[in-house]
């Protein structure tokens, strides 16, 4: 079990955080943003990156192998239709996606879209984990949190149709 502290301050156990988070469980902070049979994806606000989205099944798996075939299409599919959003509304020119079968929680993918600033963390996948803790340590001003909100909101309203 794993002691999670809520945005609103409570704390919860919970065996697995995607587990919590996809079956509704836990509400992530700005809500759903859009949401499939199979996959389930929100923006971990812990980061405020402006798009950063979290794409988790729903399915308590770890490896990419135990997708089944209609898993997969949906995955697919999905990740893509963010993509997508995620140019067409927030202008996100390009994005990293990393994931990792050996996590704690399960089967989820980060989509982290990439900024002019990042670039002083350097390039691929070595700047990734230092723009993570950029963000989640010097990132909490108000002026961005609601920057990020706006944009959980308006990919949230675009892949509704
Ligand atoms: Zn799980």
């Amino acid at each position: 079990m794993r002691k999670i502290t809520l945005s609103n301050g409570t704390t919860v156990e919970v065996e697995c955080l995607s587990c919590a988070l996809t079956g509704g469980l836990i509400e992530p902070e700005g809500g759903v943003v859009v949401e499939t049979e199979y996959f389930h994806a929100h923006q971990d606000v812990a980061y405020p990156i402006r798009g950063l989205i979290i794409l988790a099944s729903k399915r308590h798996i770890k490896c990419f192998d135990e997708l089944t075939e209609e898993e997969r299409m949906d995955y697919i599919n999905l990740l893509s239709k963010i993509r997508k959003v995620q140019r067409e509304i927030l202008d996100i020119e390009y994005v990293y996606y990393f994931y990792n079968e050996d996590t704690t929680h399960h089967f989820h993918t980060w989509m982290v879209p990439r900024y002019e600033w990042m670039y002083e963390f350097g390039r691929s996948i070595e700047s990734v984990r230092p723009v993570l803790l950029h963000a989640r340590n010097n990132m909490n001003s108000e002026e961005n949190k609601k920057e990020v909100m706006s944009a959980i909101k308006a990919l949230t309203n675009e892949l509704k149709c």
